[in-house]
């Protein structure tokens, strides 16, 4: 069914209640890929941006296993001790095709799923990392403006769904476990530079020591990897543990301390301009890329355009000029849906 103008005033209405049922239908609103919920999405959340920003944005991210829901559970439920109201969502491109996200499951955070101060989402399925993105991007939005004051957004410590996480929060927390001998062997490279907290998870019982020692380690090994950053700040390195809460209010000073040093000179404002621009530019060449496809000179031919470079009768470049060229140069539609 369609949704009208009235809808959106009583979704207005109901976010800046703070009603769960109204931030739950936005959210949906928002996930949806049908035109005409996009619109109403985008009319919506413009009518929300003065009440968005006000939240502590936090990524958090490891491999299946670490320990991220466990993390989260009691994390957020501190949190919400301390008087935070705790959004969590999740970035899970998988989802579509595995039917159903793991992240972010309700099952998985059952003391913080029914708490007052809490809310949890699980993963848009999107399709692409692209669409889930942007839906995880304008959900952090509503759920600011629905009063949320922290939002923990969870990924899991594989492709690109991390940067794509690191690109839309202020902060940026990966657990890691000890491995054996080495404690760099196995980290990407990559995900040093996006780390601005590293948990060493898990550091309980008799893993408590060896927690420790790979904390020292990494932390010895980032200062000469990882100088500081052009926010002034340096990755830091603490143990934790889900299951005990063991050294979680030490994620929650690094958290802070970040936030100081980033505030201090505007580096969080700059952040998150530097995001916004980046998510613009990521929806205008996925509007162009799709114009391309849907273009419809372009549509006509590019089949067979496919089929040269497919059997080798043109190269891939000389393909894309001439799409490109047609795209450029033939009418399009009368008026391009947005
Ligand atoms: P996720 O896949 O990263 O979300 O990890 P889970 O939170 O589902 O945890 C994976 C497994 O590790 C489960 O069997 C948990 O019981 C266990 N686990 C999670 N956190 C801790 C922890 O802090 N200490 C210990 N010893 N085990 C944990």
């Amino acid at each position: 069914m369609p949704h009208t103008s009235p809808d959106i005033e009583r979704l207005l209405g109901g976010i800046r209640d703070r009603d769960r049922a109204a931030l739950g239908r936005t959210l949906t609103l928002v996930e949806s890929n049908l035109a005409t919920d996009r619109r109403l999405a985008q009319e919506l959340l413009t009518a929300l941006l003065p009440l968005t920003g006000g939240s502590q944005r936090i990524g958090i991210s490891g491999v299946p296993g670490v320990g991220k829901s466990t993390f989260i559970e009691t994390f957020g439920c501190s949190l919400v001790d301390k008087g935070h109201r705790v959004a969590v969502l999740a970035v899970d491109p998988s989802s579509s095709i595995s039917k159903g996200s793991i992240l972010g499951d309700k099952t998985r955070m059952e003391k913080l799923a029914v708490s007052d101060g809490a809310f949890i989402r699980p993963s848009p399925t999107g399709g692409s990392l692209g669409g889930v993105a942007r839906k995880t991007r304008e959900s952090i939005l509503v759920c600011e403006a629905a009063g949320y004051d922290i939002v923990l957004v969870e990924t899991v410590g594989v492709g690109q769904s991390e940067t794509a996480v690191a690109e839309m929060v202020d902060c940026f927390l990966l657990l890691m476990l000890t491995g054996a001998g080495d404690e760099l062997q196995g980290i990407k490279r990559g995900i040093l530079e996006l780390a601005d907290v590293i948990a060493i998870n898990k550091a309980d019982g008799a893993n408590t020591e060896a927690a420790e020692h790979a904390r020292a380690e990494l932390e010895r090994a980032l200062a000469i990897l990882r100088p500081a950053g052009d926010d002034g700040w340096r990755p830091k390195v603490v143990t934790s543990s889900g299951n005990t809460g063991a050294g979680l209010d030490d994620v929650w000073r690094l958290i802070e301390e970040h936030r100081a040093v980033m505030d201090a000179d505007g580096g969080l404002e700059r952040r998150r301009r530097k995001q916004l621009l980046g998510w613009m530019w990521e929806m205008v060449d996925e509007g162009l890329r799709n114009a391309v496809r849907e273009h419809p000179a372009v549509a006509e031919t590019l089949g067979s355009i496919e089929t040269d470079v497919h059997e080798g009768r043109t190269t891939p470049s000389a393909a894309a000029e001439n799409i490109l060229r047609i795209f450029g140069t033939s009418p399009g539609k009368e008026k391009v849906e947005r």
